[in-house]
């Protein structure tokens, strides 16, 4: 069943200044890649989310702080990809999917924001599937800095269960509530990242969710900003581990951190190889 990957031409023009680069040349070398061809992976042009639905995830305070910012447009088109994103896996036009993105989204609170993000995608995605009948999910934040955004927005939903592999120390699991943290330090390699993951996905197995969501930096590769030290096979590993562990649900690919255009070139076609089940021939 199809892979959707959504997209807009504006994230590599208009997106913000450290994640924009990447964009247009991962993109491409999707397009070069074979994927594409047939028809189990196909794009769709990302558009803007509905204001009324962005104003349910976010403050009154924060959408008036985000009125005159320069990266506005651009993020509301950014979580208007993820939304799109969510809708066709919900809806079963497709069985995964790949968002891009031009701006972040797991740093932005209901009430304010931080670190190249302004809307959080993922929140008001989930904002629009449970107006959809839907009400459990799963988050793995794989980004290597903490998701505090999405932990604002859910820290207190049992029906959101949300994974953190985070640069940081220390282990938490709050099973009540359904967050677990763990803290890779820095210069984590492929296998203590993948471990982390495993053990996670473990946690989590009998949780009862309906929709996933992976919250995918590249900036944990060795080369990128993040202060891990992973290399390109990490990233189809982790995406396989992820897949198996999701099954038969819905599974959605956010783009996050990373600036390295070598990185993305390569990790974000290994991963959507993988979600097309064609890795790795
Ligand atoms: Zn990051």
């Amino acid at each position: 069943m199809l892979v959707a990957i959504t997209y807009h031409e504006d994230f590599g023009k208009n997106g913000f200044s450290v994640l924009k680069e990447r964009v247009r040349p991962s993109f491409q070398k999707l397009m070069e890649s074979g994927l594409v061809d047939g028809i189990e992976v196909q794009v769709f042009r990302a558009k803007p989310a509905p204001l009324e639905l962005v104003e349910k995830a976010h403050t009154a305070a924060h959408m008036a702080n985000m009125q005159a910012d320069q990266y506005r447009e651009v993020a509301l088109l950014s979580a208007g990809s993820v939304v799109m994103a969510a809708e066709m896996v919900a809806t079963n036009q497709a069985r995964s999917a790949f968002a891009y993105t031009g701006t972040a989204g797991h740093h932005a609170s209901r009430g304010s924001c931080w670190g190249f993000c302004y809307f959080n995608d993922v929140a008001i995605s989930i904002e629009r599937l449970r107006e959809m009948g839907i009400e459990r999910f799963l988050i793995v934040d794989v980004d290597p800095h903490f998701g505090d955004g999405t932990r604002d927005f859910f820290k207190d939903d049992a029906n959101v269960f949300h994974i953190n592999l985070h640069s940081g120390t220390g282990e938490e699991h709050d099973p009540e509530r359904n967050n677990y943290d763990i803290g890779l330090t820095f210069g984590c390699n492929n296998e203590r990242f993948l471990d982390a993951l495993k053990s996670a996905l473990e946690l989590a197995r009998d949780f009862d969710f309906q929709i996933a969501f992976v919250i995918f930096g590249h900036d944990s590769h060795q080369d990128d900003y993040g202060g891990f030290n992973l290399t390109f096979e990490a990233y189809p590993r982790m995406a396989q581990m992820i897949k198996e562990a999701v099954g038969e649900k819905g599974l959605i690919f956010v783009l996050s951190g990373g600036s390295c255009v070598h990185v993305a070139e390569r990790a974000i076609p290994d991963v959507v190889r993988v979600l097309s089940g064609r890795w790795p021939s």
